[in-house]
């Protein structure tokens, strides 16, 4: 059990460029507050330099902040030596010892702990066989890809058997095709402990495949917490649902009066109080049509997919990218229609209309 929370904490570093010039500052994290539920798998969601390594660094204890409290199981967590805190820490470049074996590599750790020899044997075993390295244990680290290294460093930290186990974008290093086992590898591990996990990543597929809770981070601020399902399909406010849905989303402005929204010179009927709004509209609900909003081309960019056709209303307040099932030529005019029940309505607060 490791319930671990914290509250409006700031850290700030100070980079000295030379003795005469004063030190620049960076706000890694500015007031964060958060609360990981014990046996929670909780992901942090942020782009690079948002402040995930940072987060989780004070969270494992090796790195200070300026301000704000830090509660482990409702104590302060400043209080409280490292030996205490039952945790797993698996940094971003994670090194294993080049020396020792992979089997020695995992041992380390738990010789320290006290285990006998036949315990040492028995929670290697086991935790190859979660991570899929029994095959392997006798290689030395140079002669493993960057996936298996990683595995290695997952079977270390599972074999500390931690209440609370961090784990910094676990999968930077993993190459594409074998992303899906890593993620089945956490989803197991999730499943089968109930410790709690703190993961960070910068893909939303991780997060929205793994988190119970999601945090999302920019420029070392939250901007939401929730379980995916909350942040992605029902963002709170305009800032989410950029955040989440950044590269395959329209958003627009337009003025509602009488039931009509009226966007660049369309009329579409809409059930929403007057007023001005921002719309945001998934790539999946809207299509080139026969009718619509009328649009030009601007440019035709071809994918694995087929061409994607950015385009621009002629006052310019409606435009975006979307794929096209058929090829079009720069500077033609066609239609953009949209399937206006999944439209997203923010008010000019940026919070969203229920
Ligand atoms: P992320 O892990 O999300 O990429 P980081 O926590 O590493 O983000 O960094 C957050 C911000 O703090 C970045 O602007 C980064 O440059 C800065 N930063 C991180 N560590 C240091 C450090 N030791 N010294 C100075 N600046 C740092
Ligand atoms: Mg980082």
């Amino acid at each position: 059990m490791a319930n671990i929370e914290i509250h409006n904490l700031s850290k700030t570093f100070y980079i000295a460029k030379n003795r005469r010039k004063p030190a620049s500052e960076v706000m890694a994290l500015q007031n964060v507050s958060l609360h990981i539920p014990s046996g929670s798998f909780f992901v942090l969601m942020g782009g690079s330099g948002s402040g995930k390594t940072t987060l989780l660094r004070i969270l494992a204890g090796i790195e200070s902040f300026d301000d704000g409290d830090f509660f482990w199981n409702g104590v302060d967590a400043t209080k409280i030596s490292q030996e205490e805190k039952s945790m797993a820490y698996v940094p971003q470049n994670y090194v294993l010892f080049p020396y020792a074996t992979v089997y020695q590599n995992i041992a380390m750790g738990l010789k320290d702990r006290g285990l006998t020899t036949e315990e040492i044997i028995a929670c290697i075993r086991r935790v190859a066989k979660q991570a899929g390295i029994t095959a392997i244990l006798t290689r030395k680290p140079r002669q493993l890809s960057g996936g298996e290294q990683q595995r290695v460093a997952i079977a270390r930290a599972l074999a500390r058997e931690a209440d609370v186990n961090l784990f910094d974008e676990p999968l930077s290093n993993v190459d594409p095709k074998n992303r899906g086992t890593f993620l089945r590898l956490f989803l197991e591990m999730k499943s089968r402990h109930n410790a709690t996990f703190l993961y960070s990543t910068h893909r939303l597929e991780e997060a929205l495949t793994l988190a119970d809770q999601m945090c999302l981070l920019q420029q070392g601020k939250v901007i939401g917490v929730g379980t995916p399902q909350e942040l992605y399909d029902k963002p709170a406010t305009l800032q989410i649902f950029s955040f989440l849905r950044a590269g395959k989303s329209l958003t627009f402005s337009g003025v509602v009066k009488n039931r009509t929204l009226l966007v660049a010179n369309t009329k579409i009927q809409l059930s929403l109080p007057d007023g001005s709004y921002t719309f945001g509209l998934s790539y999946e609900d809207a299509y080139f049509s026969e009718e619509g909003i009328p649009i030009r081309i601007q440019n035709v960019l071809w994918e694995e997919d087929g061409p994607h056709l950015s385009f621009a209303s002629e006052d310019g307040t409606f435009r975006g990218t979307l794929l096209s099932p058929t090829p079009h030529e720069v500077g033609e005019t066609m239609h953009v229609t949209f399937n206006a029940k999944n439209l997203f309505a923010f008010r000019p607060n940026g919070t969203r209309v229920d």
